[in-house]
């Protein structure tokens, strides 16, 4: 009954959130997936941490839309967002729904779930909002380069703190929420592991990220094989098809790195 409720509330919201342009098609489809596995076999707590992260950032990027204007030339896609998007985000953090009661028992994989959501959350919010930033980002790998904004791997306070807030509210959610009651010895482990992730997020971004560039333009881009001009662009670093949805991907376990020693060592999970 559950899981028919669940999958019934993903298609209504993935229905809503194409029709007003958050998603692709393909979009709305992954979003299905995910939205029944974790509505569905986790429950209610388990979507609102989903939809916090769903809602939010796909608000902020309708409201910032226009004030991130020229970032279009830059970004592989558009506001709008697609399966490997929604899979990049969302696929770690469904992977440990499934994985209650057998990999993990249900506290932790609430805890891992609720870390890998943070992560997520982090850096939609620092690259949504680091946008508003008056100066511009500089690489995280080398704090002397100051790059466009928008590159992966370029970070501003404005950004870096949005990160903060965005991996916070998560784990405040992670703390309230959890399936054995209140624990507010789950919020700092979260909301640092989150933070951290979305760091780690920009060091893959400055480094390993295939990054492109337009000759005509003279401008990077994510871009590719065409930029938004129509000239083909020209791979200049990272491996080649490692995208953003990759990273996001990546950057979403690794919070776990922090917050499964830290929890076996205080919490004695
Ligand atoms: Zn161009």
């Amino acid at each position: 009954m559950q899981l028919f409720i669940g999958f019934f509330t993903a298609v209504l919201i993935a229905y809503v959130a194409f029709r007003l342009r958050s998603l692709t098609g393909s979009g709305a489809i992954a979003a299905i997936a995910i939205g029944t596995i974790i509505f569905g076999i986790g429950g209610w707590q388990w979507a609102i941490l989903l939809l916090t992260f769903f809602i939010s950032s796909s608000a902020l990027t309708r409201i910032y839309k226009n004030r991130n204007s020229g970032s279009e030339d830059f970004y592989a896609k558009g506001g709008q967002r697609d399966a490997g998007q929604v899979l990049g985000n969302g696929l770690v953090a469904a992977f440990f729904v499934l994985s209650q009661g057998t990999l993990f028992d249900g506290d932790l994989a609430w805890v891992c779930f609720a870390t890998a959501l943070a992560a997520v959350n982090a850096d939609t919010w620092a690259t949504e909002l680091g946008g508003l930033s008056s100066s511009r980002p500089r690489l995280i790998t080398n704090l002397a380069v100051s790059v466009e904004k928008g590159t992966s791997g370029g970070v501003s306070s404005v950004g870096t703190s949005a990160a903060f807030f965005g991996s916070a509210l998560i784990g405040l959610e992670g703390a309230l929420l959890s399936p054995s009651g209140l624990d507010w010895n789950l919020f700092l482990p979260i909301t640092l592991a989150g933070f951290a992730a979305s760091m780690f997020d920009s060091i893959l971004g400055a480094s390993v990220q295939a990054m492109f560039y337009c000759p005509v333009d003279k401008k990077q881009t994510e871009k590719h094989p065409k930029h938004s001009c129509g000239t083909t662009t020209k791979h200049i670093r990272g491996l080649k098809w490692l995208n953003n949805d990759w990273v996001n991907l990546l950057a979403s376990a690794s919070g776990l790195i922090i917050i499964l020693p830290w929890l076996s060592f205080t919490n004695g999970f």
